[in-house]
């Protein structure tokens, strides 16, 4: 795969005006997008110019500017259902986050589904947001949670995948992406199979919904979600997709305004319509209209574009970081969508991390939130360079030199 010819990664560049900053007195390298993608003006714009023109409470109110908000905001959720091809706005829900997405499936579908007697199965690459819900959920309902291992390259043990789904599982959770490896999972093939065996199917797409086109009907998940600030848009938002039959059967999870039908002491409480069901409250309205616009900003750059360019960055990473003495990369698989984590021999990460930083270049180290995965490997952790459409191919010649001064210097 090359970067497109189309593609003009300094036009691209020219949209964040973060990335014109210094950091120590350098030019600012960011290579932590797994963590949090950097915005574009396309983003910051949309978001204050509702905060300075359109501002308004949503769905209650008869003035203009409650329905403009209204209409702004339930656009943007139409742009999420186009973008992830799913057949209904009902099955988009706005959520916190991915984690915020995962307690809810958790909460709900989980409580009503999973109990004594019943197995869920996770994989050893999963992010903490995809285990904790469910070993809270397990210590209250005592169900079992059995766990794929990894291959040595950071694929998933499809045999053992196997024997877990013979067990007639009732889920199926798991990432598309991992964020400490990279490592891209077939949702599709595993979603068959965990269909074939029973299972619901639930997919973390945190680190895919930011690198690749998605299509939750092509994949046939359960349900999907994502986080808007690794997608170019803002914190404190994101989406959950369910398929509106089983979102329909799901009680909701929190209650207030906005969930109901109608309520009364007297006869009790009925609830409202998908998706509102599950949006308790005030929701973050700036915060989901400009996860509308990083979409169509995505969308403007193109998907299939970003995916090559990206993984243009990533192969040049691990060919340039090769170099390095002493280099071990964690996590080998041969599709991977925009990460490099690796490790040292003699270096510790943290300190690697730290000088990187006085040079400019953010990396992230640690273990990622994915310490039973860096338990297993037997480190405490890695150094991670995540990538984003604004990545350069010189970006990473700067980083895989500073990784080698660096190295030099720590030993
Ligand atoms: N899953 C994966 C694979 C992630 O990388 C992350 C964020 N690091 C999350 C879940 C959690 O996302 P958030 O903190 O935005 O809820």
């Amino acid at each position: 795969m090359t970067t497109p010819t189309s593609y003009d990664v300094h036009a691209i560049r020219a949209q964040f005006p973060i990335l014109s900053r210094e950091v120590h007195g350098k030019p600012l390298a960011y290579f932590d997008s797994a963590a949090s993608a950097q915005k574009p003006q396309a983003v910051i714009d949309a978001q204050a110019r509702y905060l300075s023109h359109t501002h308004s409470n949503i769905h209650r109110g008869v003035h203009a500017l409650a329905q403009e908000a209204t209409e702004a905001y339930e656009g943007a959720r139409e742009k999420v259902r186009a973008h992830l091809g799913a057949a209904s706005t009902r099955e988009i829900l706005f959520v916190g986050g991915t984690t915020d997405g995962i307690n809810l499936v958790a909460q709900t579908w989980g409580r009503v589904n999973l109990s004594a007697g019943d197995s869920i199965v996770l994989t050893r690459m999963e992010h903490h947001s995809n285990i904790v819900p469910w070993q809270m959920l397990a210590l209250e309902r005592g169900f079992d949670i059995h766990v794929v291992e990894l291959n040595p390259d950071g694929t998933l043990d499809g045999d053992q995948f196997e024997q877990h789904l013979n067990r007639g599982p009732k889920l199926v959770a798991f990432t598309h992406v991992s964020n400490a490896l990279g490592t891209v999972n077939d949702v599709k093939h595993w979603t068959a199979r965990a269909h074939d065996a029973g299972a619901t199917v639930l997919v973390d797409g945190a680190q895919s919904v930011p690198h690749l086109a998605v299509n939750v009907q092509e994949l046939d998940v359960d349900f999907y979600t994502f986080s808007g600030h690794k997608t170019y848009g803002p914190t404190g938002i994101g989406i959950l997709y369910g398929k509106e039959a089983l979102l329909d059967a799901m009680p909701p999870w929190r209650g207030g305004g906005e969930m109901i039908g109608t309520v009364s002491f007297e006869n009790g409480t009925t609830y409202n319509e998908l998706p509102y069901k599950f949006e308790a409250g005030t929701p973050h309205i700036s915060g989901g209209i400009a996860l509308g616009a990083a979409l169509d900003w995505m969308n403007g750059v193109g998907m299939a574009s970003l995916t090559a360019h990206e993984h243009v960055l990533t192969q040049h990473a691990h060919a340039r970081l090769a170099n390095v003495d002493g280099m071990r990369f964690i996590g080998t698989a041969p599709c991977k969508a925009g990460v490099v984590s690796f490790l040292i021999d003699g270096v510790h990460p943290y300190d690697l991390g730290t000088l990187l930083d006085q040079l400019g270049i953010a990396v992230r180290t640690g273990h990622h939130c994915t310490e039973p995965l860096m338990d297993k490997l037997g480190i405490p952790g890695t150094v991670r360079a995540s990538f984003g459409a604004y990545n350069t191919v010189e970006e990473v010649d700067r980083l895989a030199e500073a990784v080698a001064r660096a190295a030099a210097m720590l030993r």
